[in-house]
């Protein structure tokens, strides 16, 4: 795709403006594709499974080819705007940014998420749960604890359960990062009567807490004898909704472009 392509996308009115910017990335269960540009966009790459091997030469040609059009649009409409890059001072900026990067990092929200993700894998490595092989229905025979009617007969599912866990488990933390980066400094205050973009991030985070909860409240049920650790879980993940609901107040009343209104 080079960047004539990408303006004709651009300029095709059937497409929600911004709606992969407060979506959940998980276009395979996604109601908006025929409406997303970034759907259509990465299409291209996704019909090839090459590209999306880290192996592959072909992945690291489309990962080249993205950036090479990004940087071609970038300096066109720098040129329609007057600007120089070689004029501006990219230092300063850089160390503030960086500044600002430890801080979110060492955010209360932030470490918290970052400990969920963290509490995933020990749950499933744990010696006691049968490892994450009990994704693969092959292997629920030797998944002892399993009770393998929830597993094979209706919704919900072990494996999509897990499914829904492991698909949020970084996503919470990265949407958090952002939520918390865009409340500091003067980033939001600057567009004052706009929607918060990190209203909007924390949005998403929320919605992927509530999901996980619930997700988690189910596996339950798939290993009753670790009830403890599952509770510890999803306690975790509650206390980090309250602490993210208290910091982002309006948070839940952002409206996702498409997904809360159109
Ligand atoms: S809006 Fe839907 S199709 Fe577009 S990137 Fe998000 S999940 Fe994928």
């Amino acid at each position: 795709m080079n960047k004539d392509d990408i303006k004709k996308l651009a300029a095709n009115e059937k497409f929600i403006a911004g709606i992969y910017n407060y979506c959940d990335r998980w276009c395979e269960r996604c109601a908006f594709t025929a409406r997303c540009m970034n759907f259509a966009m990465t299409r291209e790459y996704d019909d090839d499974p090459e590209t999306s091997d880290i192996n592959n030469e072909k992945f690291w040609q489309s990962i080249s080819d993205i950036f090479k059009v990004t940087r071609e649009l970038l300096e066109e409409s720098a040129e329609e705007l007057g600007i120089d890059f070689d004029d501006i001072d990219f230092e300063e900026p850089a160390r503030e940014e960086g500044i600002k990067e430890k801080m979110t990092e060492n955010h209360e929200c932030c470490r918290a998420a970052k400990k969920y993700y963290q509490m995933v894998p020990e749950f499933f490595e744990s010696e006691y749960v049968p490892s994450l092989q009990v994704v693969d229905k092959k292997h629920v025979e030797n998944a002892s604890e399993l009770q393998k009617s929830d597993v094979l007969d209706g919704p919900p599912t072990l494996d999509e359960m897990v499914e829904i866990i492991f698909w949020y488990q970084h996503f919470i933390y990265v949407k958090l990062m952002r939520a918390v980066r865009g409340t500091l400094g003067n980033a939001d205050e600057e567009w004052d009567d706009f929607p918060k973009d990190s209203d909007g991030s924390a949005k998403v985070a929320l919605i992927a807490i509530d999901r996980s909860m619930a997700a988690w409240g189910h596996m339950h049920r798939f290993f009753p004898s670790h009830q403890d650790q599952i509770m510890a879980i999803i306690v975790h993940l509650e206390r980090l909704r309250n602490r993210t609901e208290t910091l982002f107040p309006d948070a839940r009343k952002f409206a996702r472009p498409g997904f809360d209104e159109v």
